[in-house]
C-alpha cells in the first residue's frame, strides 16, 4: 500500500488515513476513507488518482466548502457527492468563494482565481445534503455520525465512526492556527463545536490539517492547546483595547500581526483574513457585552 494510505486500527481495517500531500499543509488536506465513502478531496490530484487505482470510491462527503477541501473534486465522476445545505453553494459554484474571503476588488481575487485555475477546481453538484447526527451506514458494521460543527465555516461538519470511534475534525484542525476568516464563520459557533468535539467519546481523531491523534487524554491535550490560542487573541484583543483610551475602528488592527504572529508569502491575504478574524473576536465580545460600538468605533463596556 502506499505510504499516504494508512489504517488507523487492526479491527477497523476498512478504516483508512488517506494523508495529503507535504504533510496536507495548504493548499493540500487530509482525508479518510471509510469503505467506498471519502471525506474531502484535497488530498492532491496524485494522491488521489492512486487512491481511485486502489479502491473504489462511490460517495464523497465534504467537511466544508474550503478549496483546499474540494480541490479533487474534477478527478471524481461517477461518485455521490454530500455536504451541509449551508456549504452547498461555494462548493457548486467556486467562484462565490471570492465574496466569502471579503477580497472582491483587491489583489487577492486575482490570486485567488490564479489558485483556482491551477488547482483545475471544477464545479460539481451536490447530490444529497447532510445534517446533524445523520448517520450514513457505510456497511461491514461502520456507520458514520455526521457531527454539524459549524463556526469555520457556516455548514462545517465533522464525522464520527460510532463502533470504532474514530472521527474526522475536519478544520478544527488542532493546529497552532485555528481559522475563521472568511464571512461565514463565527467564532462563538467555533467554541461551540470545539466543545462538542471535546465531549465525544474517541479513541482516534485525525483532522484535515494534522495526522492521527490517538487516545482519549492526548487529544483533550491536543484540544486545550487549541483553545488557547483563541484565548491568546481574545487576550491581545483586548490589551489593544485597553493600551488605548479611545474608540477603535476595525481597520485599527490592520497589519498588527495580533492573530498571525508572522506575516508568510500570503501576506496580502493574511491581512485580510486577520481583520475578519478580529471581526469575529469583536462580534464576541459584543455578545458578552464586554466590547459595544459607538460611531467613533469599538469601545470597552
Ligand atoms: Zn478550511
Amino acid at each position: 500500500m502506499d505510504d499516504f494510505i494508512q489504517p488507523l486500527s487492526d479491527d477497523f481495517p476498512d478504516i483508512l488515513f488517506i494523508k495529503g500531500k507535504n504533510n496536507a499543509r495548504y493548499p493540500y488536506s487530509n482525508s479518510l476513507l471509510i469503505g467506498d465513502h471519502l471525506i474531502d478531496t484535497g488530498i492532491s490530484p496524485n494522491h488521489l488518482r492512486k487512491l481511485k487505482r486502489a479502491f473504489p470510491i462511490n460517495h464523497v462527503l465534504f467537511t466544508h466548502w474550503h478549496e483546499d477541501h474540494i480541490s479533487g473534486n474534477y478527478l471524481l465522476n461517477n461518485v455521490k457527492f454530500y455536504s451541509h445545505s449551508k456549504d452547498k453553494l461555494p462548493i457548486e459554484n467556486v467562484e462565490k468563494m471570492i465574496p466569502l474571503y471579503n477580497v472582491r476588488n483587491t489583489p487577492v481575487e486575482e490570486e485567488l482565481i490564479s489558485l483556482i485555475k491551477l488547482l483545475r477546481m471544477q464545479n460539481i453538484k451536490i447530490d444529497a445534503l447532510i445534517e446533524d447526527n445523520d448517520i450514513v451506514d457505510i456497511g461491514n458494521q461502520l456507520k458514520l455520525k455526521v457531527l454539524f460543527t459549524p463556526g469555520h465555516t457556516a455548514g462545517h461538519c465533522a464525522f464520527y465512526e460510532l463502533n470504532s470511534k474514530i472521527a474526522f475534525l475536519g478544520d478544527i484542525d488542532l493546529t497552532r492556527h485555528p481559522y475563521y476568516g472568511n464571512l461565514d464563520a463565527n467564532l462563538i459557533e467555533f467554541e461551540e463545536s470545539i466543545a462538542k468535539i471535546k465531549s465525544l467519546d474517541v479513541n482516534i481523531v485525525v483532522t484535515g490539517h494534522r495526522g492521527i491523534i490517538e487516545g482519549k487524554n492526548k487529544i483533550n491535550e491536543e484540544i486545550e492547546k487549541y483553545k488557547s490560542i483563541l484565548q491568546g487573541r481574545d487576550e491581545r484583543i483586548l490589551a489593544f483595547f485597553s493600551e488605548r483610551s479611545r474608540a477603535i475602528k476595525l481597520n485599527d488592527f490592520k497589519n498588527r500581526n495580533i492573530i498571525y504572529r508572522k506575516y508568510t508569502a500570503f501576506k496580502d491575504f493574511e491581512v485580510i483574513a486577520e481583520l475578519l478574524m478580529i471581526k469575529k473576536h469583536i462580534e464576541k465580545f459584543q455578545n458578552a457585552d464586554v466590547i459595544m460600538e459607538e460611531k467613533k468605533g469599538y469601545m470597552l463596556s
